[in-house]
């Protein structure tokens, strides 16, 4: 090759470079677009808008309502206008979020609500972890910040419609954000129902804090809450594969709010009946290698929203 044909070469592939560089910019998003988590401070074109100012002073506290979800939709239907309601009547500032499971995996509570609490825990001060199908249909079951040492459990073995064991902190559990965070929230070995919670329990309960429970309720097991979940349409994924069992029947000193790997594909603001929700896609990324069964199928799993 001539010294002139490696200069002509070398100024068609800097053109190249150039023209690719531009399209690979063209299609990066721009920084405003990014998925972040809420931050605490608001912007100034915020602040000017009148329609955003609160109206009424803002309250101490903010609970930010974490919903575990994949494919209830008619249960959503029931649940928001319903939580919305019950927790104006209240006065409990809050938000809903639907932590919307998009990957293929098998459902994974606990690292929903581990990926629900990274997102909004700059700006509010407590969680509710909440399944979908659980009403509370008692006013006097109160979901204000918990002043205790411990968590609060609002769905009580002595009031909620399926299990009553004394350990048992599942359904809807009220957090702060400081005591999820000295536990290093939910383990994120539990892929298919169950367990989770009670492993939620040994982490409380190891960290020297006591559950408190809702006192002096006058209703009971059958009517304190309404369980939408009928057991032949909602089958509970109960399979196990792999070592699961064993593994999954320990305390988990390992996973957690810190190690928990995810995507957030898109935040989606809408509302019910003129019930405002987020919704969260997530993508839960699965370590095949340390928790198998996250996918019992024997297929490969593809972590992907995307169907071709
Ligand atoms: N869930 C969901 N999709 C599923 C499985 C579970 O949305 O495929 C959520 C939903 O919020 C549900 C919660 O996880 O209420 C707990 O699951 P489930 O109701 O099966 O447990 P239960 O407490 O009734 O045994
Ligand atoms: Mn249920």
């Amino acid at each position: 090759m001539t010294a002139m044909a490696t200069i002509n070469w070398l100024f068609i592939c800097g053109l190249a470079f150039c023209l690719g560089g531009v399209v690979v910019l063209s299609l990066m998003p721009l920084s405003s677009d990014c998925i972040c988590p809420l931050s605490r401070g608001r912007s100034q074109s915020d602040a000017d808008r009148s329609d955003l100012q609160p109206s009424v002073p803002q309250s101490e506290h903010k609970l930010a309502v974490l919903v575990p979800f994949r494919d209830h939709f008619e249960e959503l239907l029931q649940f928001v206008p319903h939580m919305t309601k019950f927790l104006k009547r209240q006065g409990v500032e809050h938000k809903i979020f639907i932590l919307n499971q998009v990957d293929r995996y098998r459902f994974n509570r606990a690292s929903l609500i581990n990926v629900g609490f990274r997102f909004t825990s700059a700006v509010y001060d407590y969680i509710a972890m909440h399944d979908v199908d659980l009403l509370p249909m008692n006013d006097a079951l109160l979901y204000s910040y918990p002043s205790a040492a411990g968590p609060h459990h609002i769905a009580a073995p002595e009031l909620h419609p399926k299990y009553h064991y004394e350990t048992f902190v599942g359904g809807i559990l009220l957090v702060r954000v400081e005591q999820f965070e000295k536990v290093n929230g939910m383990s994120n070995k539990y892929w298919g129902w169950g367990l989770e919670d009670d492993e939620f329990y040994v982490r409380i309960r190891d960290a020297g804090m006591r559950v408190t429970r809702p006192e002096g309720i006058k209703t009971g097991v059958n009517d304190t809450f309404k369980h939408i979940h009928n057991r032949y349409h909602r089958k509970r994924d109960t399979q196990k594969c792999f070592n699961q069992k064993e593994v999954t029947r320990k305390r988990d000193r390992e996973t957690g709010l810190s190690t928990v790997k995810y995507k957030i594909l898109k935040v989606h603001e809408m509302s019910i009946d003129g019930a405002s929700i987020t919704v969260l896609n997530i993508l839960l990324e699965c370590d095949e290698k340390e928790t198998p069964w996250c996918d019992c199928s024997g297929n490969v799993a593809v972590a992907s929203a995307v169907t071709t």
